[in-house]
């Protein structure tokens, strides 16, 4: 089974520096509807860019390696516990010892704890993993 359709809006290009073109797989200009495998309903997508399809495995790896390029630290295997604003800098505190910056980004996801150490009051998740508060 693949867990994620892979698929990545071209509109993020703009927001990066680099090209995304050897993490795409494939490019999609037509998509099928389809209901029990039967009664196929196909439609171009005109005038639109065509969707990105990645496989995460690279495009993540892809990823990681212009985050380390860019002088990013990457800490494998590494669970944060917690964190604290100390004067100007967040203290994050992992199984792997302390590290220290002038921002913190939340990349945990729906489930992660930071929102609510961050005092962001409970999400509820639905069995889709979608998330509000
Ligand atoms: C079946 C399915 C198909 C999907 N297909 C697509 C698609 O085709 N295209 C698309 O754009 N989106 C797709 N999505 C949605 C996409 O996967 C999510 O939107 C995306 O993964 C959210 O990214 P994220 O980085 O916010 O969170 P996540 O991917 O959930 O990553 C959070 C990470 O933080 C880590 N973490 C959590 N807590 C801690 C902690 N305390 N310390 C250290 N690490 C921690 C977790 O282990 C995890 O690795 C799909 C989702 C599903 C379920």
């Amino acid at each position: 089974m693949k867990p994620c359709g892979g698929g990545v809006s071209p509109a993020i290009a703009r927001w990066f520096d680099f090209d995304f073109g050897p993490a795409i797989s494939n490019r999609v200009v037509k998509v099928s509807y389809s209901w029990k495998q039967g009664d196929i309903a196909e439609a171009a997508l005109k005038g639109v860019e065509p969707m990105w399809m990645v496989r995460r495995d690279s495009f993540d790896q892809f990823l990681v390696d212009k985050a380390r390029q860019a002088g990013a630290q990457v800490q494998d295997c590494t669970e944060v516990t917690g964190i604290e604003l100390r004067g100007a800098a967040w203290q994050v505190t992992t199984t792997q010892g302390e590290f220290a910056g002038a921002y913190l980004i939340g990349a945990d996801g729906a489930k992660g704890p930071l929102a609510g150490w961050l005092g962001l009051g409970a999400i509820a998740v639905s069995p889709w993993g979608r998330a509000w508060r």
